[in-house]
């Protein structure tokens, strides 16, 4: 078992727990990040807001984005009436920001973060337990070669996405959550005519999206975790059942592979105090899909954890009371033009 001691340990390799890390760093903290170093598949697009900019030019990845990455040329949706609508220009909230493979995205952000701090210590593996004795805290990790290590940091912080396993050892509330499920495929010549946009289709029980970078594209399927389909192959079912809702999605998609995301959403407002660990991105605040402002929020989150303990606190309680009032907001909207529809509505238009 080795032993490592930092001022702060990271846990979780995605992109806050990546733009934590450097800003830590760069506060001067020796920091260590702790992640599989798992990555999306290929064609997992994402929307980047352009409010984030500023953010990408602090941690040097805004050439890279702007080189590589389309702009999202606007969205179209059909969100509770019959005709397909196309939104662009300033009144889109996701029209200015990028498409982006988070397949490209999540290891361009480490390869940039690991090169401007080279002093960050990256970990291979899972942390599996985590708890604090005597001021500090202590993290077991269980590496890619079934070795196990010991990493000891001053504070911690838990960038660990949708998963909450680790929030009991870290000292946090348990999350408040409602889990959603995204079935997803691939589509690698892309849909026609959808180029780099955001479409959004109401179904009964759930919402399709596509997103691409104008050559591939995504579609996918978010529904409510409880109403999948019945039956030992409950993600293809589901699947199988909602396509013909969406008569722009080709048919030969019924049988092409799919990939479950699961997508809780949730929130779990940090505590002030030494006793608890800070949670950061989706670990704090996992925004419905929908929303398309998760990095947004995570991201700036993730440098504002560094900077300024106190007010990040206050900025995550107000950031969840204004996200889920968009969302209810949003869904409240779709589900009053769409009466009687099934129970994924109704859950939201109460
Ligand atoms: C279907 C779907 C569509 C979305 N679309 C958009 C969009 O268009 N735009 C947008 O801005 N946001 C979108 N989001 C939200 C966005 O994906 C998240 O907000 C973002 O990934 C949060 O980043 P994160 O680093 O907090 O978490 P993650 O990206 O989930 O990274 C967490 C990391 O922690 C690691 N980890 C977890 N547990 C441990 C552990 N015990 N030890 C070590 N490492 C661990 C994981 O391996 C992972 O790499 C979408 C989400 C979903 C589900």
């Amino acid at each position: 078992m080795t032993d490592v001691h930092h001022d702060v340990v990271v846990v979780g390799d995605g992109p806050v727990g990546l733009v934590h890390a450097a800003a830590q760093a760069a506060a001067g903290r020796s920091v260590a990040v702790i992640g599989p170093g798992r990555r999306h598949p290929a064609g997992t697009f994402e929307l980047l807001s352009g409010d984030l900019a500023p953010v990408l030019q602090v941690v040097g990845i805004l050439h890279d984005v702007r080189t590589r990455a389309p702009r999202c040329a606007g969205t179209v949706f059909r969100w509770g009436n019959d005709a397909f609508t196309e939104q662009n220009g300033q009144q889109d909230r996701w029209a200015g920001g990028w498409v982006i493979d988070r397949s490209w995205f999540d290891q361009a952000l480490r390869d940039v973060v690991a090169a401007s701090f080279p002093q960050i210590e990256f970990l291979d593996g899972n942390a599996t337990t985590v708890q604090r004795a005597a001021g500090v805290w202590a993290v077991e990790v269980a590496g890619p070669a079934q070795d196990r290590m010991a990493v000891a940091g001053r504070s911690l912080s838990l960038a660990t996405g949708r998963s909450d396993r680790l929030h009991s050892g870290a000292g946090l509330p348990a999350v408040r959550r409602h889990p959603m499920v995204a079935i997803t495929c691939r589509i690698p010549n892309g849909l026609p005519d959808l180029g780099p946009r955001l479409l959004v289709d109401a179904a009964d029980n759930g919402w399709w999206y596509a997103m691409g970078d104008g050559r591939s594209s995504t579609v996918g399927y978010v529904t409510d975790a409880d109403l999948l389909a019945a039956g030992p192959d409950r993600i293809r079912a589901t699947w199988a059942a909602a396509i013909p809702s969406a008569p722009w999605v080709p048919g030969d998609l019924v049988d092409a592979p799919v990939v479950a995301r699961r997508s809780v959403v949730g929130d779990c407002p940090p505590r002030a105090g030494d006793t608890a660990a800070l949670p950061v991105g989706d670990a704090v605040l996992s925004a419905d899909p929908l929303s398309g402002h998760g990095l947004l929020v995570g991201l700036r989150g993730a440098l504002h954890a560094a900077a300024d303990l106190d007010g990040y606190l206050s900025w995550v309680s107000e950031q969840i009371t204004v996200h889920r009032e968009q969302e209810r907001r949003l869904y409240k909207h779709v589900a009053g033009a769409r009466p009687g529809h099934g129970e994924f509505w109704i859950r939201r238009c109460r």
